[in-house]
């Protein structure tokens, strides 16, 4: 039975004296192979990944030693600062309180140094031109992680950053394991050529993120390797690099939603099965047909005036323009009697996220829509 390496890998330490770790579990297979790299809670609030990783922990060690190929390295609770974080009963984590910023929005990203692509891709296999761009990448990451023995020291999101990339930095599959702050279906983010693994997932839905907020986890991993494939295909020599990276949204946040979860352990046992990393004959090669979206069809709507909601249509939904969103019982300070407010919808789709919160100042996130294409 493969039992996983256990490594503890010291973060920082408080003004209490206490030290933040993160704690790494290493499955390694018999036969070498290709290295998925799976974290939970990068976001405070966002708990359910952490049991699909135990899940996984039980999946894997109740395997025979000679199942098992490449690397798996799975790390739960992955943010310690944002797991932590309280605002009275609930754990919000999803801003650095220190310095402001939001915890998924901070990643080195290759593309953004004085990064170079590879200039001669031809006599390169797919595999030789992923080993040579890694290395590449790990060469200019080298400087990151020389600066956080430095005397200076590094400003708290460096210093987390760099420890948390470096033991993600040369994997092959990449999958941060999310949920909704509020109340959502279970789907995923993935990107461009890269359908065929994100269906494996055969989550509720995925969205291409075709454009990008910035410095995610997902996207700070994955960019490089679009530039590459974009660099071999203006050349005339398209390549797709087998390196992926995927963001699940699991549910609703600060909740174990047990469906959501149930879903999403099925979906990334799939993926790992089907990548080869792992051999288990409940998982047979099928074609999953999960709707795939582009990120376009992501349609928020946000409070239209100040209350409180009355009644909201619920995740999962199916809605046509004018069917009823949600009710605002919005009161006044202008000696008029309150009044209820009807929003409707503009959008044939699905309601996909909905807010836990039922106290909307205007302009606050209300809910989220799939609109059909
Ligand atoms: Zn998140």
């Amino acid at each position: 039975m493969p039992q996983p390496h256990i490594q503890t890998q010291p973060l920082l330490q408080m003004a209490s004296g206490d030290l933040l770790a993160l704690q790494i579990y290493q499955f390694k297979g018999k036969t070498a192979g290709r290295k998925a790299y799976i974290q939970a809670n990068l976001h405070g609030a966002e708990i359910a990944g952490n049991v699909v990783i135990y899940d996984l922990i039980q999946w894997l060690t109740a395997k025979d030693a000679s199942d098992l190929a490449g690397e798996i390295w799975l790390v739960p609770l992955c943010n310690p600062m944002g797991v932590n974080q309280r605002s009275h009963h609930f754990p919000t984590g999803r801003y650095s309180t220190y310095e402001g910023q939001d915890w998924n929005r901070i990643f080195w990203d290759y593309a953004k140094t004085d990064a170079t692509l590879p200039t001669d891709l031809s006599n390169l296999t797919a595999d030789g031109l992923v080993e040579t761009f890694r290395q590449q990448i790990l060469a200019s990451f080298a400087a990151e992680q020389a600066e956080l023995t430095q005397i200076q020291g590094l400003p708290l999101h460096k210093l987390y950053r760099t420890t948390l990339q470096s033991l993600a930095l040369d994997a092959d599959y990449l999958i941060d394991l999310h949920s909704s702050s509020n109340r959502g279906l279970a789907y995923l983010y993935y990107f461009d050529r890269r359908e065929d693994g994100a269906r494996l997932f055969d989550l509720d839905f995925g969205i291409l993120l075709d454009k990008y907020d910035g410095d995610a986890f997902d996207e700070a991993f994955i960019k490089p390797w679009l530039a590459l494939e974009a660099l071999a295909a203006a050349k005339g020599q398209p390549q797709r690099c087998e390196v992926e990276a995927y963001t699940l949204e699991i549910g609703t946040g600060m909740k174990v939603d047990p469906v959501a979860v149930e879903k999403s352990l099925q979906g990334v046992k799939n993926y790992l099965v089907q990548k080869g990393l792992v051999k288990d004959a409940a998982f047979m090669l099928h074609q999953p047909k999960m709707p795939l979206y582009s990120r376009h069809c992501s349609q928020r709507y946000y409070a239209t005036a100040g209350g409180v909601i009355q009644h909201h249509i619920e995740p999962g939904a199916r809605v046509q323009p004018g069917d009823p969103l949600y009710e605002l019982l919005s009161f006044n300070k202008t000696g008029d009697l309150p009044r209820i407010v009807e929003v409707r919808s503009q959008h044939s789709g699905f309601i996909y996220d909905v807010s836990t919160s039922e106290v909307m100042n205007q302009g606050e996130y209300v809910l989220a829509l799939i609109a059909d294409e």
